[in-house]
C-alpha cells in the first residue's frame, strides 16, 4: 500500500538535512522534489538518482492555486498507485507549503499513512543569528502580502517577522510595479513603527561557510532596500508590554523587573 512522507531539506541542505529524512528518501519508491538551490537539488540527486522535482509546475502566468493543485495531486497519485512516497521541500517542509499539508489531510482521509517531519525553516535560522528568543517578548509571523491585505494589527510590544516581502503584491500586480508595491507595505508599517524604528532584512546562508545577510534599515528608508526571494524582514519590539503587577504578585510570581 502507497504512502507519504514529507520531509524538510532545511535552508543550507548540506548542514540541515537530518538522517532521518535521508533514510526515508533512500527507502521510497518515489521522491518528488521541490528546493531552493542547485546544491540542494544535487544532495537530493546523489541520496535518490531517480527523484523527480515539482519545479517545472510553476509556469509564468499560471494561477498559483492551479499549480499548488497539481503539486498535490502529484502527491496524492503517487501514493494511491501504491508507491512509498518522499517529498522533499527546503525549509521544514510545512512552513509555507499548502500542496503538502493538503496531500496529507487528504490521503489520512482516504486511509493512507501520511507524515511530515520537521525541518529547519528560515525563522529558526534567523532566531540564531540575529540572537532573538521568541520567548522574550512573543514574536509575531506573516506572510508579508496576507499580513496587510488582512490589515493586521501588530502588538509592537512583540517582535514581528514577515516572510515573501519580496514578491509582496505580486498576486496582485506585475513585476515592473514592484517598487510601489513595496511602498504599499512601507505606508502599512508605518502607521504601526515610527520611521526611525530599526528593521532587519535578514537571508540566511543556503551554503557552508557564507555568513547571514543582516541589513539594519531604519523603515523610513526601507523602500530603497534590495530585496531577494531570500528575504525575510524582523521587527524588534518598538516598546515594553505593560505588566500586570498585581495579578503576578496575586500568583506569588515576580514580577518582570525581578526577572
Ligand atoms: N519552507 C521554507 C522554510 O521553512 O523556511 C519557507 C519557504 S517560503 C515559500 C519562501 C520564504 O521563506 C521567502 O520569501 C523568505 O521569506 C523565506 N526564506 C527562504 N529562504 C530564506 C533564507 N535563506 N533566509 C531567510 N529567509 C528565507
Amino acid at each position: 500500500k502507497g504512502s507519504l512522507v514529507v520531509v524538510g531539506t532545511g535552508i543550507q541542505t548540506v548542514g540541515h538535512i537530518t538522517p532521518e529524512a535521508i533514510a526515508w528518501i533512500k527507502w521510497a519508491d518515489t521522491v518528488l522534489y521541490l528546493v531552493a538551490d542547485l546544491v540542494a537539488e544535487n544532495a537530493i540527486l546523489k541520496i535518490k538518482p531517480d527523484a523527480q522535482t515539482l519545479e517545472h509546475l510553476y509556469e509564468k502566468n499560471k494561477p498559483r492555486y492551479l499549480t499548488y493543485r497539481q503539486m498535490m495531486n502529484r502527491m496524492i497519485d503517487s501514493v494511491r498507485n501504491g508507491n512509498r512516497t518522499c517529498v522533499a521541500l527546503y525549509g521544514h517542509p510545512g512552513v509555507f507549503a499548502y500542496p503538502a499539508h493538503a496531500a496529507i489531510r487528504k490521503l489520512r482521509e482516504e486511509g493512507y499513512e501520511a507524515r511530515m517531519l520537521p525541518g529547519v525553516s528560515a525563522e529558526d535560522c534567523l532566531f540564531a543569528d540575529l540572537n532573538v528568543d521568541p520567548a522574550t517578548y512573543g514574536c509575531q509571523s506573516y506572510e508579508a502580502t496576507h499580513f496587510v491585505l488582512t490589515r493586521r494589527r501588530p502588538d509592537t510590544s512583540a517582535s514581528l517577522i514577515l516572510w515573501q516581502p519580496d514578491s509582496f503584491g505580486h498576486v496582485l500586480s506585475s513585476l515592473d510595479v514592484r517598487q510601489s508595491a513595496i511602498a504599499v507595505l512601507a505606508e502599512y508599517l508605518a502607521k504601526f513603527y515610527s520611521l526611525e524604528h530599526r528593521l532587519c532584512i535578514y537571508e540566511a546562508p543556503m551554503y557552508i561557510g557564507c555568513a547571514p545577510r543582516m541589513d539594519w534599515v531604519k523603515l523610513g528608508e526601507f523602500t530603497q532596500a534590495k530585496l531577494t526571494p531570500a528575504s525575510t524582514l524582523y521587527f524588534p519590539p518598538a516598546e515594553v508590554a505593560p505588566m500586570d503587577h498585581a495579578l503576578a504578585q496575586s500568583l506569588g510570581l515576580p514580577s518582570m523587573a525581578q526577572v
